[in-house]
């Protein structure tokens, strides 16, 4: 009979000739156990999504009570949903004013996908900028928008109109005009390994489209919904975005993601054509119940108090020749070294020793560290020993 890792090469879609291969049966705060009893510790969040740890009580709480009441019944949408109102009601308690209307859907992709068909619809032009080095999803619309052509290029047509200018860099953005839809952009750059730019850059580019009555669509898809020690990471550079993009955290781990945008721009998908944009699934009353649960967790317990603490506590046990900087925006961490060839090495290491890390798309020589929120001072320093070791001995 061959082996559940065989059927897993034989039947499973593959994406790498290396997948990770690891085979978990269980997860439990910032700990996942494999199928030999092996124990790891998840740095990494899997990815960027268990930011109240895995199988927070309360959000399988959440998940247990709503599926004793009903699961999926009917498209986005038509009918009221009491775990969807919820939910969208309570997103838009921590945003600004204008953010009021929450379309709810499944993913990542298919929230930047909703995103860009909103501002082309509500401004009636075609172009969008979007930056080199960002990701925003695997489906046509948002690798159109991902600024990496090695990942574009075996893809083409993609979308037209679409042009890529450098993250952080002022002097670019005269390249959105009277003509662009939107300029989206994510607020802490993941993929490129945590890249950040000034609250100068920021001010800028709000000034910029709101001059061009070009929407700014912000991508917080990795770095909301906490990871960076605020609710959202704008709230780091005292902007406002005109579309908010976020999935990943917001179901702790659940599949759910949403844009979000004013009542007034959101309205155009309601004609012209009627059901400018349908989901069947979107919203699921159970991820959205495990979102709400997701969001009351992270207020009620606290959890963004101490993230900066643990940031620094990171910065402070990650001393080591080999690590050449680190990049970090609350507890979304870039460490990085030479090359990949050194940090590949170490990434192995720190598996065996039972960390889990990994590096970034467009960025191989940076180590991911994103854990839990819920990670304890103690954890860090566990942690930090065992890649300290991993990058002697890797
Ligand atoms: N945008 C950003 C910033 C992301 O990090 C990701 C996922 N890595 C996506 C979009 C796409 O999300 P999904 O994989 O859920 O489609």
């Amino acid at each position: 009979m061959p082996s559940q890792r065989q059927l897993f090469l034989n039947h499973l879609a593959q994406t790498s000739e290396a997948p990770l291969m690891l085979e978990m049966t269980s997860a439990e705060g910032i700990y996942m156990t494999d199928v030999n009893g092996k124990k790891y510790i998840d740095l990494i969040s899997g990815i960027g999504v268990s930011n109240v740890g895995h199988r927070h009580p309360k959000v399988v709480q959440s998940i247990k009570d709503q599926v004793d009441k009903h699961l999926h019944v009917m498209v986005y949408g038509e009918f009221v949903q009491s775990p969807q109102v919820k939910l969208a009601e309570a997103l838009t308690k921590t945003l600004p004013e204008n953010l009021n209307s929450v379309y709810l859907v499944n993913s990542g992709s298919e929230a930047v996908e909703g995103a860009m068909k909103l501002s082309k619809r509500f401004t009636g032009r075609s172009q969008i900028i979007a930056c080199h080095d960002a990701y925003h999803g695997s489906s046509h619309g948002a690798l159109s928008l991902t600024g990496s052509e090695s990942f574009k290029r075996n893809y083409r047509p993609l979308l037209p109109g679409i042009s890529h200018i450098q993250f952080g860099d002022n002097d670019a953005l005269s390249m959105i005009t009277n003509e662009t839809a939107a300029f989206v952009v994510e607020t802490v750059q993941g993929e490129a390994g945590v890249q950040q730019a000034d609250v100068e850059y920021w001010k800028a580019v709000r000034k910029r489209c709101t001059e061009t009555g070009t929407l700014l669509v912000l991508d917080e898809i990795q770095c909301g919904f906490g990871r960076t020690g605020k609710f959202w990471a704008f709230e780091h550079y005292k902007i406002k975005p005109d579309v908010l993009v976020s999935a990943k955290g917001m179901g702790g781990g659940m599949p759910i993601g949403c844009f979000i945008s004013s009542k007034e721009i959101m309205h155009v998908f309601t004609n012209n054509p009627v059901l400018g944009h349908i989901s069947t699934f979107g919203g699921h009353p159970v991820s959205s119940a495990a979102s709400l649960a997701t969001l009351n967790v992270i207020q009620e317990e606290h959890l963004l108090n101490d993230v900066s603490e643990k940031e620094q506590l990171f910065h402070l046990e990650l001393k080591h020749p080999k690590i050449k900087a680190i990049r970090s925006k609350g507890l979304m961490m870039a460490v990085e070294f030479d090359s990949y060839e050194v940090l590949k090495p170490i990434i192995d290491k720190a598996i065996e020793l039972g960390v889990v890390t990994d590096w970034f798309l467009f960025n191989d020589r940076s180590m991911r560290i994103a854990p839990p929120l819920i990670i304890t001072e103690e954890e860090i320093k566990k942690a930090c020993k065992i890649i300290l070791q991993a990058i002697d001995e890797g």
